[in-house]
């Protein structure tokens, strides 16, 4: 069990955009983890750059080094929102503890409500449905995997070191969906970390490193360029650590995310094949006509594309 520094992070809050002033105070707070968050907030957030060409193109790579063509060029948010993070451990949880359902009620049949429970829905919407998620706009640069149109980064498939491009806004979009749905429900999931640059996690990754060692360091940091924040589609929320599991947050999360195009990306039991241990708090995104189906399907992203998640050296 790995817990990092503690929680130097701030409590809940209501707002979740608390940003660059928080996060410059906690500049040197420390060093905290998230396994494939990797993350420890420290040093500055910089500035998101990268503009990009979205494509509908659905590119088929998967050597590190290829990339996906482009078409219409569509901007990328410029949010970002990197913040302060906690540990990570590999306690187990019973399955138990987590009652399914989590408020769900009955499904949508006509209009989008404001209700909450009224967004369950068994059968992924369709482009034009009020609760349609996009997928994420594609990127024209070389080194970033793409399968099926859809960008990964795990311990075999890295990032560039200047792909630097801020928390997704169709993402953090949804992220805000979520949360007022699972506000009316009396939860409260807040924004913990989203994007975090390469340098940055290269900073956090080294200094596990010269602590550890890198065998133990790569147990629950992620290596620069391998973690999934630094895509921009990743968010952690509530409190990144293992006793956000079981939460009633948690449950609903781990039922619903995908209603609103997230995935939760490191499952229990599924360690071995994500290459992180179980993330209660980490979700990705990839729009709703994935998250359906990975989330119907039972499997990971890696066993949904069949690929795996180990560092190769
Ligand atoms: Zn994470």
């Amino acid at each position: 069990m790995l817990t990092e520094g503690g929680n130097a992070f701030e409590p809940p809050k209501e707002d979740i955009k608390m940003k660059r002033s928080i996060f410059t105070a906690l500049a040197v707070a420390a060093v905290l983890s998230c396994t494939a968050c990797g993350s420890t907030e420290v040093g500055t957030a910089e500035p998101p750059a990268v503009t990009a060409s979205g494509t509908k193109e659905q590119a088929t790579t998967t050597a590190a080094n290829d990339t996906v063509s482009a078409e219409p060029s569509t901007e990328i948010a410029q949010t970002t929102t990197d913040e302060s993070i906690a540990a990570v451990s590999d306690t187990a949880v019973t399955s138990e503890a987590l009652p399914a359902g989590g408020g769900e009620a009955e499904p949508v049949t006509t209009q989008p409500q404001t209700q909450a429970q009224t967004r369950s829905r068994d059968t992924a919407p369709s482009p034009g449905d009020a609760d349609y998620a996009p997928a994420p706009v594609q990127y024209d640069i070389p080194g970033i995997t793409y399968i099926q149109g859809t960008l990964i980064a795990n311990k075999s498939y890295s990032l560039p070191a200047d792909f630097n491009p801020g928390l997704d806004s169709t993402c953090e979009n949804q992220f805000y969906k979520l949360q007022n749905d699972a506000a009316q429900q009396g939860l409260n999931i807040w924004f913990a970390s989203g994007f975090r640059s390469y340098d940055y996690q290269a900073q956090i990754y080294n200094n596990y490193v010269a602590r550890d060692g890198q065998a133990l360091a790569d147990t629950y940091s992620a290596r620069p360029g391998y973690s999934e924040h630094q895509s921009g589609l990743a968010i952690d929320v509530n409190q990144i650590d293992d006793s956000f599991i079981g939460t009633p947050e948690a449950v609903w999360l781990e039922n619903h995310c995908h209603e609103y195009g997230f995935i939760l990306r490191y499952p229990r039991g599924k360690e071995s094949i994500t290459g992180y241990q179980y993330e209660s708090w980490h979700i990705r995104y990839v729009g709703t006509d994935l998250s359906y189906a990975v989330h119907d399907s039972g499997l990971t992203l890696e066993e949904y594309f069949g690929i795996d998640s180990s560092y190769k050296e």
